[in-house]
């Protein structure tokens, strides 16, 4: 049972997915997120995925974000208002406890 600061149940969705094939790695999710939940990386001409700098773009075919620290989300949905693609995936908290 989750409630807010006022006793009101309310239930946390935390993030479980970032849709990498929507990511145009903009980094705007990164932004937002203080949990440090995500990191930018790229694919590089192999296809694979590598990390990367904000001042890499012309050597990679394109970037993505990551989840690194899923277990650090607290469910603020932050990262999914700013997201211009729609690429995030929230679960129920009592769903993941199941
Ligand atoms: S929901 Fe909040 S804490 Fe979780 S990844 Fe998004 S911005 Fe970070
Ligand atoms: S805000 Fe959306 S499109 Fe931009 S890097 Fe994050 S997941 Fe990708």
């Amino acid at each position: 049972m989750f409630t807010t600061r006022d006793g009101t149940p309310w239930e946390p969705s935390y993030l479980t997915e970032i849709k990498g094939e929507k990511c145009i790695g903009c980094g705007r999710c990164y932004k937002v997120c203080a949990r440090d939940v995500m990191i930018l990386m790229a694919v590089n001409e192999d296809d694979e995925l590598v990390a990367c700098g904000e001042d890499d773009d012309e050597e990679f075919e394109r970037k993505l974000m990551v989840m690194t620290n899923p277990g650090n989300c607290i469910g603020c949905g932050a990262c999914a208002r700013v997201c211009p693609k729609d690429c995030q995936v929230f679960t129920d908290a009592s769903a993941i406890a199941a």
